[in-house]
């Protein structure tokens, strides 16, 4: 039978304003015993239907919409139109997503009505997290129908995110559809060709959410002398590089992410001897950087997520300063910052307050020329601002 779930008197107006969480405060009561990953029945304090929601008994996100429409039947069905919707969404806004070597992000959860669902396509292979308990327990369809509904030979799970814990959800990873033989996808982006490695890389193997911002990168960097902070396998440098930069110092603390970047900037034919790859921790590299008087002319810093929730808002809020009032500082006047957050927890006009404490500190004065954003295959649903988590600036250093 199916669950209600009853919300309190007063509660339902995120709800209704279209905001897909349930928190554990806004339950008068639970009607039945549904299990991690049903289907439940939301309704208002007066019996009235409001969505169907995947239940999350352990997290304090206890239940994620699913639909609004009570004639809805959650199965494979449903999945299925979810998908071809995000699909033809992205072959419209994406029209290279249509490409053998595409590299694209396919679902990306709440925003395309599939919430815990995030899969990226890396040419022959989709890459799976569920994040959540919904997502978890339809994880295998899912498989089947990207196999069905994209030119790919294999789907593989890389649901080894932290956030599972918080669904009392264990890390997995392994083939959910088919298989490949190589642990290496070749995508190819803005013309450059790139190993990802979708089995050991971080996240799901790529950094998608940046597609644009590094074409940016490439337009800005000409006769520029460059520094690349937190650089991963290389793609804003490979960029930098491309579009004629005069010398490009890539640093990362990740050694396996390093050899990445080389190999892509040899299959690329690029001319290493403009690129200097530094296997190093950012803070002290920058730190190092100063002592030695050393100057760029532009400077992308592109950390981790410092703030994964609010609660960490503080201590990233430092972190974040530190490296900015560095690269003020390592900045020739007339220099460029490209510098982003993938926090959830700074919000965007956060992270610029912190970014203009630390041109004060540095005695740089700054002016905002951009603001930036995750990619356009990384939707935000209106009424789910925590959809939005990648912000950027790109600042010019007067003087
Ligand atoms: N800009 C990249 C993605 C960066 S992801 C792209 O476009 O593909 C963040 C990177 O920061 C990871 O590669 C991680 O290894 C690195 N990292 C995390 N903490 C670091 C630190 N303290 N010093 C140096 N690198 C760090």
């Amino acid at each position: 039978m199916t669950a209600n779930i009853r919300l309190r008197k007063g509660r339902e107006k995120a709800l209704l304003e279209g905001h897909p969480w349930i928190f554990s405060g806004a339950i008068e009561n639970v009607d039945g015993q549904p299990e991690a990953g049903e289907m439940v029945r939301v309704v208002s304090s007066a019996d009235q239907f409001l969505a169907w929601a995947a239940w999350s008994p352990q997290s304090s996100i206890c239940a994620r919409v699913w639909s609004r429409d009570d004639a809805a039947v959650i199965d494979r069905g449903f999945l299925r139109e979810k998908l071809e919707t995000a699909l033809s969404l992205r072959i419209r806004l994406l029209p290279e997503s249509t490409q053998p070597h595409a590299g694209f992000r396919v679902v990306h959860g709440e925003s395309d009505g599939l919430p815990g669902f995030i899969i990226d396509r890396y040419g022959p292979v989709a890459v799976l997290q569920a994040l959540t308990t919904g997502a978890e327990r339809w994880k295998t369809e899912m498989a089947e129908l990207l196999m069905d509904c994209l030119p790919i030979q294999a789907v593989y799970e890389r649901s080894d995110a932290d956030v599972r814990q918080l669904e009392g959800l264990p890390e997995t990873r392994g083939w959910l559809a088919g298989s490949l033989g190589d642990d290496q996808a070749v995508i190819v982006e803005h013309g450059l060709e790139w190993q990802v490695d979708y089995i050991h890389g971080q996240k799901t193997g790529f950094y998608l959410d940046q597609r644009a911002n590094r074409r940016r990168a490439g337009e800005l960097a000409a006769e520029r002398d460059v520094l690349n902070c937190f650089c991963y396998t290389g793609g804003f440098s490979l960029n930098a590089l491309a579009g004629g930069a005069r010398s490009v110092l890539s640093i990362d603390s990740s050694a396996s992410s390093l050899a990445a970047a080389r190999v892509n900037l040899q299959r690329n034919g690029l001319a290493a001897d403009r690129a200097e790859w530094w296997e190093a921790d950012v803070f002290q590299a920058m730190r190092g950087l100063r002592d030695r008087g050393r100057k760029f002319d532009l400077i992308i810093l592109d950390p981790p997520k410092f703030a994964p929730t609010a609660a960490h808002a503080e201590r990233a809020a430092r972190a974040y300063k530190d490296i900015n009032l560095l690269a003020f500082k390592l900045l020739n006047p007339g220099g460029l910052l490209m510098t982003f957050s993938c926090s959830g927890g700074i919000p965007a006009d956060l992270f610029r307050k912190i970014v203009a404490g630390a041109a004060v500190d540095a005695r740089a004065d700054a002016t905002v020329l951009e603001q930036l954003e995750q990619d356009i295959d990384h939707p935000v649903s209106l009424a789910f601002p925590e959809g939005s988590y990648l912000k950027g600036l790109v600042c010019l250093k007067r003087a």
